[in-house]
């Protein structure tokens, strides 16, 4: 999979170096490319915002030099999807990274300031599919925390990006429930046992308690899950 992110601050996407998506990118199954959007401007200031029309407070991203970016990396791609992360987005679910993984080319445009020229979110469409994906219902300073979790959360959805692919599976969210707990050795700690039954090696007990820890913990943390 290709992702392109555009950002006026590339350098916030260096940890992606690092573990599975750091390998990921090494074996090239992840083709992770970053760009500055100030390449895109041609004022000696590189400017990249400039104030809203009708007043108000804050600055708002210039249409031209997303767009000159846009043509670029969707250049010779079929249709890329490019997701805007927002606030006023769809909100990114697990549902929504299992979706975005399937895709080949995925372009990330990062806003800052007040936000993005909103005209660029119509010519975008021109060029793909356009998407504006919320985090969660709070405001960052800027777009590209949002897609490094979105970016984490498809990335390890790719096939052979996690070793065992099995572990994906049994995650929270997956099947709309929140995960089981999950223990390790010593099977006492500081007087707090392990629960018997995953010690007992009865694969359909064990089964059947995660069943109920799952389905206990989600109506007790998130009861909305339950409700779908
Ligand atoms: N004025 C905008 C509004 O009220 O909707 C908020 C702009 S915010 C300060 C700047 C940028 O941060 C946005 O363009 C977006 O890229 C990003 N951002 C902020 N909150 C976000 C969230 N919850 N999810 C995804 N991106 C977010």
């Amino acid at each position: 999979m290709r992702i392109d992110v555009v950002s006026i601050f590339p350098s916030y996407f260096d940890g992606l170096t690092l573990s599975l998506l750091g390998k990921a990118r090494e074996s090239g199954i992840l083709d992770l490319r970053i760009h500055d959007l100030r390449d895109w401007t041609s004022d000696r200031h590189r400017t990249v915002d400039d104030t809203p029309y009708g007043g108000g407070a804050g600055m708002v991203m210039k249409p031209e030099p997303w767009a000159l970016a846009l043509d670029d990396l969707a250049a010779g791609s079929d249709r890329p999807t490019i997701i805007f992360p927002s606030p006023a987005g769809e909100v990114f679910h697990q549902t929504t990274a299992r979706e975005l993984s399937e895709r080949e080319h995925l372009i990330i445009g990062c806003g800052r300031y007040e936000g993005i020229d909103e005209r660029v979110f119509e010519y975008a469409a021109s060029l793909g599919e356009v998407r504006l994906v919320s985090l969660g219902d709070y405001v960052l300073n800027g777009g590209e925390v949002a897609a490094m979790a979105m970016i984490e959360a498809v990335g390890r959805l790719i096939p052979g990006v996690v070793g065992n692919p099995d572990s994906l599976v049994e995650e929270s969210h997956e099947d709309g429930l929140l995960e089981y707990p999950s223990y390790t050795k010593p099977s006492t700690w500081r007087d707090r046992a392990v629960p018997g039954v995953l010690l007992s090696g009865n694969h359909a007990a064990i089964a059947a308690w995660r069943r109920e820890q799952q389905l206990a913990r989600t109506e007790s943390r998130r009861p909305d899950l339950l409700k779908d």
